[in-house]
């Protein structure tokens, strides 16, 4: 198959969360319907923690929902992500910098002075206080100083546009564009990360989530659709600018899917057919394409709960079946992201199509 469709790497933590099925549940679906190679990515590679039973325990899990597709897991990948770094490097994107950072004892705080004054304060990871910075986890000052660093210097990509869809994450998209386009991004770490390289002999450690964003590259389908929700818009994005960095050609449309609030009071497992076309089905139709965020509709569930277990099947199936007659990538996931709509659903399974 010349397409396909990739989430972006999910964590596997709180497997037990339905919200955390949804992307590949709706990913899957897309992939069917545009007749793709569907990839279940997962970034299990962490410099913190060991991921290996939240992986055992989503992989169970997700195995119930019967979806077809790959799992691409990010640390069976470590050497080609690593070959692709060495790319970059030949290539002259990843450079050596003299940087101003401040780091704590523990390395988890380890930031670039000129974007301390731009930094969200909700997603700031330190304490400020009395003027001075310090590491919530180690508790200690966090000290200035010059050092060496490698950067990913995003000016030099040629061709840097990048296509969301809906197509109103576009915003988003220009926003991330004046923040990155002419600029870099320190990739390199000053605790050891368990991943590191040799730069003009001297041993740098790399940034985890640098390197498996890195992972679009590796896959060989000409035509990519990768998927994640939209509250990961950022770093999407950077996966689609990355990819173009060595394939400059390349049109990937990057998809955030709404948000679902509220749908964690439904658990994730499944024990029977019923329940897990109930489940799918109910996702699926619970998603409405333009809105960022949306309280999911339980009336949607049990409506689906009430038709006869044929009716379910073919239900998904109807969902689920591949276009006909391929036109563009754009065109036809526009299609595809058109048949999430419960009445337009129940007209058709009322047709007998
Ligand atoms: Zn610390």
């Amino acid at each position: 198959m010349n397409r396909a469709v990739i989430t972006l790497p999910l964590s596997p933590r709180k497997y037990y969360e339905l919200a955390r099925f949804t992307v590949p549940i709706i990913g899957n679906e897309l992939a069917s319907v545009l007749g793709a190679n569907f990839y279940l990515a997962i970034n299990a590679l962490d410099s913190y923690h060991n991921r290996q039973k939240d992986l055992e325990e989503y992989l169970k899990v997700y195995a119930s929902f019967k979806l077809d597709g790959q799992i691409w897991l990010d640390k069976l990948h470590q050497e080609e992500l690593l070959d692709l770094v060495n790319k970059l490097i030949s290539k002259g994107f990843i450079e050596e910098r003299k940087i101003k950072s401040y780091t704590c004892a523990c390395g988890i705080i380890d930031m670039e002075e000129k974007n301390l004054a731009t930094m969200n304060p909700n997603k700031k990871d330190f304490i400020m206080q009395d003027g001075k910075i310090f590491c919530p986890h180690c508790k200690t000052i966090c000290t200035l100083a010059q050092k060496d660093a490698l950067v990913m210097n995003y000016a030099k990509i040629k061709n840097p546009q990048v296509t969301f869809m809906p197509d109103y994450l576009n915003k988003d998209a220009k926003t991330f564009k004046n923040m990155l386009n002419n600029s870099y991004q320190v990739i390199s770490r000053t605790r050891n990360t368990g991943i590191s390289i040799t730069y003009q002999h001297k041993n740098y450690h790399i940034d985890i989530d640098f390197l498996w964003g890195l992972y679009l590259l590796l896959f060989k389908e000409p035509e990519k659709v990768v998927i994640c929700g939209n509250h990961e818009m950022y770093q999407l994005y950077l996966v689609g600018l990355l990819e173009k960095s060595l394939r400059e050609e390349s049109k990937t449309i990057l998809v955030g899917t709404p948000f679902l609030t509220g749908l964690n009071a439904l658990p994730s497992s499944i024990s029977s057919e019923e329940q897990l076309l109930i489940k799918k089905i109910g996702i699926l139709m619970n998603i409405k394409w333009p809105r960022k965020e949306k309280e999911y509709e339980d009336s949607i569930f049990k409506g689906i709960a009430k038709l006869p277990l044929e009716k379910k099947r073919e239900l998904l199936y109807n969902l689920k079946e591949e276009i006909k007659v391929h036109q563009s990538l754009e065109k036809d996931l526009a299609t595809a992201m058109k048949r999430f709509n419960m009445q337009e659903q129940l007209r058709i399974l009322k047709r007998g199509k």
